[in-house]
């Protein structure tokens, strides 16, 4: 039945707008207007749309997908839904990076001191985690004194300072995702392209970013599962970018074992302040310069840069120390207490709890970042459920990575508590187990894995 003849029937010939009407374009698959996505936007925003129809049109989305148009539409409700960043006072254009999330990812840490010792002005809002591990904001809130919550009014001083701030989202911002998703997670519709993309790029465009820097994680530990639906992602918000004037360029990296040595809060602090200090593994750092130097070419000092001169750009402050300088500076500006030596004090220590060793001998085939992180998680590092109290000295550290030739009883890796934890010796050892299904062998050497699978910009359209 065509969409038109069934709106007649309802309404007698009067077509309406309402959220039935948008419900049922939707569910024929026609492309909604520009007026009828703000609707659903103001109605999200301010509860005048009931749950039901939400989830209802939610689900026709999921079932039927979105126009590059609508996304673009979507995104930008979404993202005026609330406040909206405003970073004119920083001159120059503001570069963002956000990355889909995966355990062991410290990267933020990292690539963002490097950026700002370019000499690029960094500005970022960054989230708290929700599963395996915290987010960024959360790693930070290991360092003692740390302020995660600085006004906008005071990110000039604190660039000055510094060359970067980074500050905790509040409420207000990108309002109406944060109900959408808060839906789509207990009514079957996160696993959407459209919605996805929409909720990412609409909090980086609230957040104030001129153009945006995405790592797209791809495998076990990440949201996508496989490079393709990475790669459709990634499409999807390069084209909502260009459509919204906010250039994107997507780099694809491999989740399929945990990123680096490092899973939980202040070990991950601890890997990425080595890895500044030139002491970083092969994957973080490559992970690291890639994303630094796509930043890099979004910036004003770098647009004209190939990939490889912004890549050793990149490189060179780790190598002259301007990268590891710029994180201490930055830790201070917030509040956080630093030792003579530069390095950040924490909260909480990690204490040993237990250790993970080699049930046979061979090459390791397969770490499961999936699996590593929810061992991580149950050690306290992460959060069940919404408001769980994060055990900041919980986490893994991976002595053996895949590729290493281990024999029987050989160390694989390390479980930590906090030294005030009061976990029980049950969730250690089923923590333990977990790490352990996540571990195979193979009797031949294996190929290592890419870390790097994709980097997607406009061209690539
Ligand atoms: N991250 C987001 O911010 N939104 C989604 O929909 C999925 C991941």
């Amino acid at each position: 039945m065509d969409v038109l003849r069934y709106f007649d029937l309802y309404y007698g010939g009067e077509t309406k707008m309402d959220m039935l009407e948008i419900i049922n374009a939707k569910r024929f698959s026609h492309e909604l207007s520009a007026e009828q996505i703000s609707y659903f936007v103001k109605g999200v925003t301010d509860r005048s749309i009931p749950d039901y129809q939400i989830s209802s049109l939610l689900m026709a989305i999921v079932l039927n997908g979105m126009t590059k148009q609508e996304m673009t539409e979507l995104t930008m409700k979404m993202a005026f839904s609330g406040d909206v960043c405003d970073l004119s006072a920083i001159l120059g254009t503001k570069v963002d990076k956000h990355s889909s999330g995966g355990v062991g990812d410290k990267c933020t840490l990292i690539v963002l001191p490097i950026v700002a010792a370019c000499g690029i002005p960094i500005a970022k809002l960054s989230g708290r985690g929700l599963g395996f591990t915290g987010g960024t904001i959360d790693k930070l809130e290991s360092i003692q004194g740390f302020q995660t919550s600085i006004p906008v009014s005071s990110f000039v001083d604190q660039i000055n300072k510094a060359g970067m701030v980074l500050s905790g989202q509040t409420p207000e911002l990108a309002p109406a995702d944060k109900y959408l998703y808060a839906l789509r997670d207990v009514t079957g519709t996160v696993q959407s392209i459209p919605l996805i993309a929409s909720s990412i790029m609409s909090k980086k465009i609230a957040g104030g970013a001129d153009a945006i820097v995405l790592d797209i994680t791809c495998g076990s530990g990440a949201f996508m599962k496989d490079e393709e639906s990475a790669r459709e992602l990634s499409l999807a918000m390069i084209q909502i970018g260009k459509i919204a004037g906010r250039p994107v360029t997507c780099v694809i990296t491999s989740m399929d074992q945990p990123l680096g040595r490092a899973v939980g809060n202040t070990i991950e602090v601890m890997e990425a302040y080595d890895t500044l200090g030139g002491k970083g593994s092969d994957d973080v750092n490559e992970v690291s310069f890639t994303l630094a130097a796509a930043m890099i070419r979004r910036s004003d000092i770098g647009r004209d840069l190939s990939f490889e001169e912004a890549y050793a750009m990149a490189e060179k402050t780790i190598q002259n120390g301007s990268a590891k300088m710029c994180f201490e500076k930055f830790i201070a500006a917030q509040g956080g207490r630093i030792n003579q030596n530069g390095s950040p004090v924490y909260t909480e220590l990690p204490l040993q709890c237990a250790e993970l060793v080699a049930r046979e001998d061979g090459y390791i085939s397969r770490i499961d970042a999936l699996l590593i992180g929810e061992a991580s998680m149950h050690l306290g590092a992460g959060r069940k459920q919404k408001g769980d109290v994060i055990d900041m000295g919980a986490g893994i550290f991976l002595v053996r990575k895949i590729g290493d030739f281990v024999t029987k009883g050989d160390r694989l890796a390390l479980m930590y508590k906090g030294t005030k934890s009061l976990i029980e010796d049950s969730t250690v050892q089923f923590a333990l187990s977990l790490a352990e299904s996540a571990v195979a062998f193979s009797p031949l050497p294996v190929t290592l894995p890419k870390e790097i699978l994709a980097i997607l910009d406009e061209t690539s359209l």
